[in-house]
C-alpha cells in the first residue's frame, strides 16, 4: 500500500524472543497477504479483480473484502457520501499513487462524477451460504480502498498478536495506528500529531516543531488524513489526494484530521470522511458517534485553528496554538 508498516511488541523481561519474533513475522505476513489482495496499486489484487468484472458479473469476494466494504458502506452512509470508495474513476485522473500527476481537465472531471456512487455498490450474500458477492449497478465504476484497507491491515495484524499471546504491542502503517497495552505501557503512551505545515516533519530536529500536538492512549485507533503526504502544486494552489466525491476535486475545508476510536479500519475511512466534511460538520459527526473521538485542523486565511470533539479536548496537549 505504499507506506511503511512498523509493529511494536513490548514484554516484561525475561522475554521469549524468539516467540516474539515468531508472532512479529506472522503479522507481517498476514499483513502482506491482505496488501496483495486489497491494494489499488497491484493488477493481481481482488481490487483489480472487482474492477475488472462486477459490472459484468457478480464476483465472489474474500470474507476480508466483505468486511472492508461493508465499513466502507457505513462510512458512506453516515458520512452522506463523504467517504465514497467507488471514487476511483475520478481519483484517477488525478493520479496520485501513479506517476502522472496533473490537474485534470474540468470536462473530464464532470464525465465521471456519475460514476461516483456507493449505492450503485452492491454487497450481497445468498440465503444460507457465506459467499459474499460485489456486483456494480454502471458500466465502467471501480473502487479504491485507499481510504480504508490500511486501517484493516493494522486490525489484522494487532488480531495475529493478540491471538500468538502477546497483550502489549503497537503497529503503525502511515497514518493509522492501532495499540493494545496492559499495565507494562499503560499509561505512558504518547500519540503525536504531525504539524500539517512543519518545514520538514522527518527530519526536525526538535520534535515540539514536528507536530502540533500530543494525547495519551492506551489502547485503540489512530488515523490522520492530511493534505500534507500526497500532494502537488500548481500555480500556487496546493492538489492533494483527498478528494470530495461531490465535486471531483481535493476537498478544501481541512489541512488534517485525525479520528481515534476502537477499530483501525473504523478510524481510517473516518479520517477521511472527517477530513473531506471539515471541521464543522465533521466534528458534529464524531460527537454522535459512540467511541469515536476526533480533531480537526483547518486553515483560516494564513492561520491554523482547530476543533475536536469536548472528550479529546481534555486529553489534547497542544504546541501551537
Ligand atoms: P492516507 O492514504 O494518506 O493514509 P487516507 O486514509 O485519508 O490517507 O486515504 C486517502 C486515500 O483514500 C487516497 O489516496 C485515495 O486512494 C482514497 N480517497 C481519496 N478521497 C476519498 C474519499 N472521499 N472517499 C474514499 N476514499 C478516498
Ligand atoms: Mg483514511
Amino acid at each position: 500500500m505504499d507506506t511503511m508498516v512498523s509493529i511494536h511488541v513490548y514484554a516484561a523481561k525475561p522475554a521469549n524472543e524468539p516467540a516474539i519474533h515468531r508472532a512479529m513475522a506472522a503479522a507481517f505476513a498476514e499483513m502482506s497477504r491482505l496488501d496483495s489482495l486489497l491494494s489499488s496499486y497491484r493488477r493481481d489484487s481482488e481490487v483489480a479483480a472487482i474492477n475488472q468484472n462486477a459490472a459484468a458479473d457478480n464476483v465472489t469476494v474474500s470474507s476480508d473484502m466483505d468486511s472492508v466494504l461493508r465499513v466502507a458502506q457505513w462510512a458512506a452512509q453516515i458520512s452522506n457520501g463523504a467517504f465514497d470508495v467507488t471514487l476511483a474513476p475520478v481519483l484517477r485522473l488525478w493520479g496520485f499513487g501513479a506517476d502522472s500527476l496533473g490537474l485534470p481537465s474540468p470536462g473530464k472531471i464532470a464525465a465521471r462524477l456519475p460514476l461516483v456512487n456507493d449505492q450503485d455498490l452492491v454487497v450481497s450474500s445468498e440465503r444460507n451460504s457465506p459467499r459474499r458477492f460485489v456486483h456494480f449497478r454502471r458500466q465502467n465504476m471501480a473502487i479504491d480502498l485507499g481510504g480504508v484497507a490500511k486501517g484493516y491491515v493494522v486490525d489484522r495484524g494487532i488480531a495475529m498478536l493478540v491471538q500468538a499471546g502477546f497483550r502489549d504491542a503497537m503497529i503503525t502503517a502511515g497514518g493509522d495506528l492501532r495499540a493494545v497495552a496492559s499495565p507494562l505501557t499503560a499509561g505512558r503512551r504518547y500519540i503525536w500529531i504531525k504539524h500539517p505545515r512543519a518545514a520538514n516533519s522527518d527530519s526536525a530536529q526538535n520534535q515540539t516543531g514536528a507536530f502540533w500536538g500530543r494525547f495519551k492512549l492506551d489502547a485503540g485507533a489512530v488515523s490522520t488524513s492530511g493534505d500534507y503526504e500526497r500532494f502537488f502544486f500548481k500555480d500556487g494552489r496546493r492538489y492533494h489526494h483527498i478528494i470530495d466525491p461531490h465535486t471531483g476535486y481535493p476537498a478544501m475545508l481541512a489541512v488534517s484530521a485525525t479520528v481515534i476510536t476502537r477499530q483501525a479500519v473504523v478510524a481510517d475511512a473516518l479520517s477521511t470522511a472527517l477530513f473531506v466534511l471539515g471541521p464543522e460538520r465533521g466534528i458534529a459527526l464524531a460527537e454522535s458517534l459512540r467511541e469515536a473521538d476526533a480533531v480537526i485542523i483547518y486553515a483560516d486565511g494564513e492561520k491554523l485553528k482547530w476543533r475536536a470533539t469536548q472528550a479529546l479536548k481534555n486529553k489534547l496537549e497542544i504546541f501551537h496554538q
